[in-house]
Order: C-alpha cells, then structure tokens, then sequence
C-alpha cells in the first residue's frame, strides 16, 4: 500500500462493538468516526467530531494507519466497518474502501445526505439520514437525491430518519414519499445528548422510550407499514457512553 492517498481526518477508531441503529441494528462493527461536519444540528450527538475546539483531538491519517487500527481491533477477521462522524462524506475514503475489500471487509456509510461522492457506490450500504426540523438545519434535497444517483444502485441505500416531534414526522412522511424506493427506518432521538466532555451526562431513556411509544403510535395510526421503528439500542444500553 502506497501513502499516496489524501490523508484521512479521524476523530476516533473504535470497536468491536455492534451497530446501535438504523438497518444494521445488532451487527458486530468496527467504527471509523471522521472529524468535521457541514452541519450543526441543534441536538448533535457527536459534537467531539463535529466542534472545532475538539480539532487538535482529531488526527490526519493515512489509509494504511487507518486499515491498520481496523485489523488490530478485529484482530483482522473481517466485518462491517461503519464510517461515521461528523460528515464522513467529506473525508476521501474511496481509497480506505478498496483496501478494506481487499481483506474482506464491508463498509457502511451514514451521512446527512449534502454533499455527493463518486466513491459511494463502492460502499456497501449507505444510509442517507436528513436531519428533520428540530435540527434546526435546512435539507437540500437535490444534495439527498445526488447522493443517491452517485450510489448507481450499487449498495443497499436506506433512509434514517431521527424523529422528535410532529414535524418531523412529518418531514419523515415526506422523505418517504420522495424516496419511495428506499427502506425507511424511523428512531426517537436523545433529547439528552452527551456533552463533548462529559460523555457521563445522564439520558432522559424514560422521555425517549415514551416518545418512540409515541411514534409507533403515530405509525399504526396512519397504517405506515414500510416503515420500521428502532431504538438507538446503544443508548438504551450505555446512554451517552462514548465509544462503546
Ligand atoms: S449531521 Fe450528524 S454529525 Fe453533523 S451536526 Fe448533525 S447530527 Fe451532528
């Protein structure tokens, strides 16, 4: 492996652990979280790999030191590497992609959906998660459908959709409907989410399991029967935990 890659900003390695959302709920994965978001949203779970004054915890590393981290942590048996942050699509991992293939490892993407990349369609799931008006952030949906059109059908491509209130649900329906063709997947948000430095900050887990009661509710009513409901399991285990 040559270093002649663009250098990767990573805000932390970790893992195994298992996925706590969306369509790969419970699998054993390894997470890539990259440093730098184009966001702010309002109830950000990650502001230690989204606020610049976390920056000098953030490190430039080249793909290799980064394959190297992954196959230590998974003792170089392969499984879902899921690559997160902050924004992963503004980091280069196209070349992190290859590499990792090449071992046998799958890589899942999660990202708010505004800015596109070639290298999506080397992923093997991408989840698109616009951030809902409680983020207090403004979808670009052309930026939502480019990010599916650089997918060319190639990975599995889901929604996620964080839901707080009646209009998110809302904008979720909407999502819905722009999307027909993507598997939708709906989850309460943490209204107590962690502060950077004190990932001990207790969570509100009766409010948000009362509010996923809410949106289950509010599905059957509706007889919204596409979409799935889930929990952030990771929270219902380890609350505001970082990095478990
Ligand atoms: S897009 Fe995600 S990482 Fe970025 S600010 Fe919003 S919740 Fe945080």
């Amino acid at each position: 492996m040559t270093n002649t890659h663009p250098a990767i900003r990573v805000s932390e390695i970790f893992g195994p652990t298992i996925q706590g959302e969306g369509v790969l709920i419970g699998l054993p994965t390894i997470f890539v979280r990259t440093g730098g978001c184009d966001y702010r949203c309002s109830w950000c779970d990650s502001l230690h790999a989204v606020d610049n004054q976390f920056r000098h915890e953030w490190e430039m590393m080249s793909v290799g030191a980064v394959w190297k981290n992954v196959l230590a942590l998974s003792g170089g048996r392969p499984l879902m590497v899921s690559l997160s942050g902050g924004n992963p699509a503004i980091q280069p991992l196209g070349a992190l992609i290859d590499r990792g293939h090449g071992d046998g490892y799958r890589f899942a993407l999660e990202t708010q959906g505004s800015l596109a990349r070639d290298w999506f369609a080397r992923l093997d799931v991408l989840i698109l998660s616009p951030k809902p008006p409680s983020s207090q952030m403004t979808t670009d949906w052309a930026a939502v459908e480019a990010c599916l059109q650089a997918a060319h059908c190639k990975p599995q491509v889901v929604l996620k959709l964080i839901v707080f209130d009646e209009r998110d649900y809302t904008y979720a329906k909407d999502a819905a409907a722009q999307f027909p063709q993507l598997p939708i997947y709906l989850q309460p948000g943490n209204h107590t989410p962690p502060h950077p430095t004190n990932d001990d900050a207790p969570v509100d887990l009766d409010g948000i399991l009362k509010r996923m009661e809410w949106l289950v509710d509010s599905v059957t009513r509706d007889r919204w029967f596409e979409a799935r409901v889930l929990p952030q399991l990771h929270v219902v285990l380890w609350g505001n935990k970082r990095a478990v």
